[in-house]
């Protein structure tokens, strides 16, 4: 393998010792700790797992954490009116509620219930909004994730030519925001694109966000290139892969994520940075 590995469960740990000392010294200062509130509809698996790991990261800073598990019957309008409650709440920094959400209940309704200096997640119009003015507050935490890797490998991102696989309101369309703001030349592909592997071979960095396991091949990669694998493909024997052919696309690329331990525990680790600066703006009297 050439490439050198971007270490996101490094990174993020990195990152939750950054912040636990921040909680630390709020502690030692007599004020109160971030908090967040993780609401999960239904039992779908995933989300479980998902759920688990934010509210295990938030143990590990010291933030004040809460799990309210729903039955998968619940109603759009008892949801909300639980939102309205959390929003109403003066200990609670940020609210996250895990999607996807069960039939009967409007995903976006949700996302914009959530107040906007709560929504940690950064999906609430006004933050996607103030991303694109390139004022962001609270960012989408996949992309910012995927921002502070790109950080660590230490290349000027300017005038990069970036592709992302992947267009998605969660993933592909706020990490081409992310990257026109960095200053880079960005193409989003999606399943309509025609020629893909061509427009990934200009690529100085790749983002992959299909959900199609090894999608990426190691002949669409130009030497040298920055590949980020979004990707968390379950596969029948259970482990899991991205959506870059890693083993072979390592033989080309400059730095690549792997999966598991990539972007993934970057997206937890971002989630806590924007609870702390939610926690921060609510102190300051702007939530
Ligand atoms: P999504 O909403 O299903 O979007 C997938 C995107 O890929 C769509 O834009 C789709 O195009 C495009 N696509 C599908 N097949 C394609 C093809 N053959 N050629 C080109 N584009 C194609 O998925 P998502 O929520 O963005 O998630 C993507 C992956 O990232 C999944 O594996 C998910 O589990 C993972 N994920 C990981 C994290 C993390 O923290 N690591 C966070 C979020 C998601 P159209 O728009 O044209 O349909």
């Amino acid at each position: 393998m050439s490439a050198q590995v971007l270490d996101g469960k490094a990174i993020a740990a990195d990152i939750r010792e950054r912040i636990r000392s921040q909680v630390d010294d709020l502690r030692a200062k007599g004020r109160r700790v971030p908090g967040l509130v993780v609401v999960l509809v239904g039992q779908n698996p995933a989300s479980q797992v998902y759920v688990r790991n934010k509210r295990k990261a938030c143990e590990q800073v010291g933030f004040h954490s809460e799990l309210m598990v729903l039955p998968a019957e619940t109603s759009q309008q008892d949801l909300l009116a639980l939102i309205d409650e959390l929003n109403a709440r003066a200990d609670v920094d940020g609210i996250l509620v895990q999607l996807p959400l069960p039939g009967q209940i409007d995903e976006d309704a949700v996302t914009e219930r959530i107040l906007a200096t709560k929504d940690v997640d950064g999906f609430h119009p006004y933050n996607i909004g103030r991303l694109v003015l390139r004022r962001p507050v609270l960012r989408p935490c996949t992309p910012k994730g995927v921002m502070t890797m790109l950080a660590r490998t230490g290349i000027d991102l300017v005038g990069k030519d970036a592709v992302i696989i992947g267009q998605s309101n969660i993933v592909g369309r706020p990490m081409f925001l992310e990257l026109l703001m960095a200053r880079c030349t960005v193409t989003v592909c999606h399943s309509k694109t025609k020629d893909l592997p061509s427009k990934v071979r200009c690529a100085d960095i790749i983002v992959a966000a299909v959900g199609v396991p090894r999608f990426v091949q190691a002949d669409w990669v130009k030497p040298g290139a920055i590949v980020i694998d979004v990707g968390i493909n379950r596969l029948d024997d259970g482990t899991l892969c991205g959506d870059a052919d890693t083993a072979a696309v390592a033989e080309v690329a400059g730095w690549i994520t792997p999966v598991p331990g990539g972007v993934g525990p970057m997206t937890v680790a971002t989630l806590l940075e924007n609870t702390l600066l939610a926690a921060e703006l609510h102190a300051a009297g702007s939530g």
